[in-house]
Formats: C-alpha cells, sequence, structure tokens
C-alpha cells in the first residue's frame, strides 16, 4: 500500500457517546461488511460486550474509501469509553495519527471527552471534532458545537455533525479524515520496524499479535526478531482486519495489521515490543507503552481447588489480551490457593472475572477488592500492603494511602450534592471551572480507595444521572486506616480481612457480621461472629460480635465477596 494513501484514526468519546455506532456505519458505507452481516455494534465483537453494550478491547480494521477517484486506506480503531480501560485507548492513540472526538450532541462534553482528547493532544494527534446523535429531537448541536469548538481552539463550522444512527454527515467525516489526518511519517527504505500494539490467545492458531508498522516492510517468508524479549519465529501468516483477518504478502511503513507467529506460549509475545527483521534488524526498538498501575488489588480463588494450574495457565493466556492484568499467586487459609490480582478498577476486575469464567470455564471466588497500602511498622520496616491479610500485627507508625485526582462535570445546580458527595468521601476541593452557562467541572483530590467502590453510583444518583467522573492517581497521602478482621468461631477467616478507614471501621464490622448472619443457613448449634477492630490481636479492643446458631460453609464464606460484585455490577451498568 502506497504511504502517502494511508489514514490512521481512531475514534474517541465518552463512553455512550455513539463511537460503536458510528464506527458501523463507516463499515457499511465503505463497503466491507455486506448488509445482510450487519449487526449493532459489529466491533463490539466479544459476547460480554454485545451484552452489556459497552465496548471493552479497542478493534482495528482496515477500510477502502475513495475520495475524488483515489482509494485511501483507512486504518480506523473504535475504543472503549469506560474510565477502567484508559490504558486500552492510550495503546490505540499510539497507532494513529488522527483521533475523531465524538461529543453526544444532546449531552455535550463529559469527563471522559475531555481526558480521551487531551491523550490525543500529548500523542501528537490530528483532532477531528464531530458532534453524533443529530436526529435526536433533544440535540442542541449549536450549542454544543460552540463549547467542542471553545475547547479544542476550532470555529463552530468545523465542528462536523453526523447521526451513527441514520449515517447522515457519515460521508463528509470520512472525506475530512482524508484532508485532515496526515499520512504516516515511518521511513519505508529502513529495518522494518513494528510496535506490537495488542495481542490474543488463540486456541488453534496460537498467539496473534496486532501492530503497526512504522519502519520498513516485514513479509510472511521471513523471520521475525521480537527485540523486548530477544526471541525469532518464522511467520505463519501476515496480514490485516478487514474486517476479518485476511493474510497478505507482506505490511509496510503505516499499515495496521496482524502477525501470527504459530508460539503457543504466552512468553513469547509482549504488548509494547518491536518486531524487526532477523535478517536486517534495526538498532533501537520503538517506544513501547509505560504498564499501568493497579488501582485495586482482589485475590481470585477457583472454587475447585484442583483448577489452581488451569487459573494460572487462563491469566497467562488473557494476559495477551489484557496487558494492564497483574497477578501472583496467594494462599488463603480459608481459600487455599489462588492469585492476587491487579486491576485499573472494579468493572475491569469484574469483566476479568467473567472473562475467565466465559473463555476458560473457570468458577471463581473473589475476595473484597482493596487499593495498596505502605504500613510503616514501630521498627521503621515498609510493607507494601496489597492483602489486607498481610497487614502487619503490633504496632504501626504511619500509614499511607493512594490518591486520585478526580474531574467532575455536571451541571450547575448540583455543585451542592457534588461537593457534600466529596466531603463525604475524605475529599479536598480544588478549583471549579464553568465550561458554559450551565455546566462545570469541579476538581477534587481524593483517596483512591473511596472512589473506586460506590462512589460512582452515588454520584449518578445525586445528580440524575448528569454528572460524570474521570479520575487518575495522584500521588499519596497519611491516613488513619485500621484492619478490620472477621471471626466465625473465634478463628479469623483472612478472606474477610479489610483495611477501612477509622471512622468507617465500625460500620464495616457490623455491615459484615450482619451480611454473614444472613447468608450462613441455619443449624442446630451457635455460632459466634465477630469483627475485631485494629491489627493484632490483642484483648479489649472493640469489636462487634453477634451470634447465631449457623454453620459456616464453602458458600458462605464466599458470599459476601460475590456481594460485593453485584453491586459492581449495577455500577457497570449505569456507567
Ligand atoms: P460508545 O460507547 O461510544 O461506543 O456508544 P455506542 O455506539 O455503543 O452507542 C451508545 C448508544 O447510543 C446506543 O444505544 C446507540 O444505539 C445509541 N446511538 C449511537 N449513535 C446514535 C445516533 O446517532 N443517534 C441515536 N438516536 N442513537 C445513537
Ligand atoms: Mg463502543
Amino acid at each position: 500500500t502506497d504511504q502517502s494513501l494511508i489514514r490512521n484514526f481512531c475514534i474517541i468519546a465518552h463512553i455512550d457517546h455513539g463511537k460503536s455506532t458510528v464506527a458501523d456505519r463507516i463499515l457499511q458505507l465503505s463497503g466491507i461488511v455486506p448488509e445482510r452481516e450487519m449487526r449493532d455494534r459489529f466491533l463490539d465483537r466479544m459476547d460480554i460486550e454485545q451484552e452489556r453494550g459497552i465496548t471493552i478491547k479497542s478493534q482495528a480494521v482496515r477500510v477502502p474509501w475513495t475520495v475524488d477517484g483515489t482509494e485511501y486506506t483507512l486504518g480506523m480503531i473504535d475504543t472503549p469509553g469506560h474510565v477502567d480501560f484508559t490504558y486500552e485507548v492510550s495503546r490505540a492513540l499510539a497507532a494513529c495519527e488522527g483521533a475523531v472526538l465524538l461529543v453526544d450532541a444532546t449531552q455535550g462534553i463529559e469527563a471522559q471527552t475531555l481526558s480521551n482528547l487531551y491523550m490525543a493532544i500529548d500523542h501528537d494527534l490530528a483532532i477531528i471534532p464531530v458532534l453524533n446523535k443529530i436526529d435526536l429531537p433533544s440535540a442542541e448541536p449549536d450549542k454544543h458545537a460552540e463549547e467542542l469548538a471553545g475547547l479544542i481552539g476550532c470555529s463552530p463550522q468545523e465542528v462536523l455533525r453526523v447521526s451513527g444512527k441514520t449515517g447522515e454527515g457519515i460521508r463528509d467525516l470520512l472525506d475530512q479524515i482524508v484532508m485532515d489526518v496526515p499520512a504516516p511519517h515511518g521511513d519505508p527504505e529502513a529495518p522494518a520496524r513494528a510496535l506490537i500494539f495488542d495481542s490474543v490467545y488463540d486456541s488453534y492458531r496460537g498467539i496473534v499479535t496486532y501492530i503497526r508498522m512504522e519502519d520498513g516492510r516485514l513479509n510472511s517468508r521471513e523471520r521475525l526478531h521480537m527485540m523486548g524479549i530477544g526471541m525469532t519465529h518464522e511467520p505463519i501468516e501476515i496480514g490485516v482486519i478487514s474486517p476479518d483477518m485476511t493474510p497478505t504478502k507482506a505490511l509496510g511503513a503505516g499499515e495496521v495489521g496482524y502477525v501470527i507467529t504459530g508460539a503457543k506460549d504466552v512468553s513469547q509475545s509482549k504488548v509494547g515490543d518491536t518486531i524487526t527483521s532477523a535478517a536486517r534488524p534495526a538498532t533501537t526498538a520503538l517506544e513501547g507503552y509505560r504498564d499501568p498501575q493497579p488501582m485495586v488489588y482482589s485475590g481470585l480463588f477457583p472454587v475447585d481447588n484442583a483448577q489452581f494450574p488451569e487459573l494460572r495457565d487462563a491469566l497467562d493466556k488473557l494476559k495477551l489480551n489484557d496487558a494492564a492484568l497483574v497477578y501472583e499467586p496467594e494462599t488463603s487459609v480459608a481459600l487455599g490457593f489462588g492469585f492476587r490480582c491487579g486491576f485499573l478498577g472494579l468493572l475491569h476486575m469484574e469483566i476479568v472475572v467473567e472473562r475467565l469464567g466465559r473463555e476458560f470455564g473457570l468458577d471463581l471466588i473473589s475476595t473484597a477488592p482493596n487499593v495498596t497500602y505502605q504500613v510503616t511498622g514501630e521498627d521503621g520496616t515498609v510493607h507494601h500492603v496489597t492483602n489486607p491479610s498481610e497487614f502487619p500485627d503490633g504496632k504501626i507508625k504511619a500509614i499511607v494511602e493512594p490518591m486520585v485526582a478526580a474531574d467532575i462535570i455536571t451541571p450547575k445546580e448540583f455543585i451542592g450534592s457534588v461537593m457534600e458527595l466529596c466531603q463525604d468521601h475524605r475529599g479536598e476541593m480544588g478549583t471549579l471551572e464553568y465550561l458554559s452557562p450551565s455546566r462545570v467541572e469541579m476538581h477534587y483530590r481524593l483517596p483512591l480507595a473511596e472512589i473506586v467502590f460506590d462512589f460512582f453510583d452515588q454520584l449518578k444518583s445525586r445528580t440524575k444521572g448528569y454528572a460524570s467522573l474521570d479520575y487518575h492517581q495522584d500521588g499519596e497521602q497519611r491516613a488513619d486506616l485500621v484492619k478490620v478482621d472477621i471471626l466465625i468461631q473465634g478463628e479469623k477467616i483472612d478472606a474477610f480481612s479489610a483495611v477501612v478507614h477509622r471512622d468507617k471501621a465500625y460500620a464495616y464490622g457490623v455491615m459484615m457480621t450482619k451480611k454473614l448472619r444472613e447468608l450462613i443457613p441455619r443449624q442446630q448449634f451457635e455460632i459466634p461472629l465477630q469483627a475485631a477492630i485494629g491489627a493484632g490481636s490483642s484483648p479489649g479492643r472493640p469489636s462487634v460480635r453477634c451470634a447465631r446458631t449457623c454453620w459456616p460453609n464453602a458458600t458462605a464464606a464466599t458470599s459476601p465477596a460475590n456481594a460485593s460484585c453485584s453491586r459492581s455490577r449495577r455500577r457497570a451498568r449505569s456507567a
């Protein structure tokens, strides 16, 4: 493909502003998906994505588009919008020269509109501002065109207006992409360099890596070298996705496609690595990706502990398709062998658990999620605690918890309720800016632990669904936190331990013992349930007690963790 005729772009927006639907119309107009094969949100290829109506994975697809008799090759990437999948978006941006920034014409600018725009600007992408959903009677395109133009610094006339539903304006959008997005500027004569921006494990074909060619050419008959992990492979197939995997002889500079090497060992591929030609290797690798920092941790245990090796294998394979996932083995007295896993948020955690179930047939128990703490003991040793059961016993000098910078966009009538909510969650107010006479952006610094759990649900309900939230990590802060242990028959159940703020510890203990009392079936004899606050097991510390005739069987032991999952499921739906 002639490099000057390539245009690589991604579609970015706040969740539900219509990225995947606009992508559908592009697939249809370009003719690569025939009418009878078209279905809604075609690029949401996973069942979970279809069922939940959200995009989880970025999807790259090649579409042809002709302007004035010249056929261009568009590399389009549809991206997710939820804050948990920002890392997915950032990797997609690195494979593009342009971004279509969609804004729902009935909603206007939202929190992820801004965060995605700033990321695209950081990557030096050409930005094409577009208002979507202009078919809706409640659309206010003039008002929001003004807002969007002010944000990017263009004139309101330059903001395109489309409908992903009716297809109106999509032709103009494609023409604009050809005009505004620069052709890739890699060197076609240089030694080959391709960035691995994603991968997936296919049970028949092994590892499929998705690549963006920067320089040179890779062909399907030459040996490939992965520069970071230092391995050489014989490719089985090289190709492009349009809309399904289509083998080609080679990929040239600027093209987006895939490589299958036949490798089945997951350590033989890494997202962010550079592929070069073994015969004529490049000297320096491309800049890869920074590994994202997990936000929350949870223990995952197979219900059937004999499935531990399968869980390890499944996590290794899933990690190929989910570069943000981290895990290490963990043992629990109550739950046996499992893994301590790090996630980018509760939705991410929920999706991982669900994918492990669906794609690998694993039935899992997850423990209540928590953030990481730095705990300094009295002797000065610092513990990096990702698991409440590892919270050091004995006297503690200091505890430091992770903080986030949160941006909340809300209609101005809800400013008071948002402030109240943030105060309840130990938030510290920063600046407040008017985006328009009726909408404000509020900045807060909050403990991560306060924001990842039920904050978003509450924000939505207090603002009648109108507020949106984005956040990113912002250092650490000392906090008065304590460990709460749950004891059944006087015995500490490690999987139930939690680290909470001292003011909320009592309420947490009451909540857990109450929940257990409901969940543990009635038995012939009495089972004492107890919550103990504070590390160690000194007598006389505050505790919550309640007795009941019951039997702590395995299901009961797992249920509170499951209950916390069903709460976050509601959050995901409302997101
Ligand atoms: P994404 O999260 O940005 O990918 O958004 P989706 O493409 O999944 O769309 C979110 C919702 O908005 C879906 O219910 C779509 O049917 C709807 N939608 C998307 N574009 C339009 C549009 O132009 N007009 C109307 N009326 N609905 C739209
Ligand atoms: Mg989508």
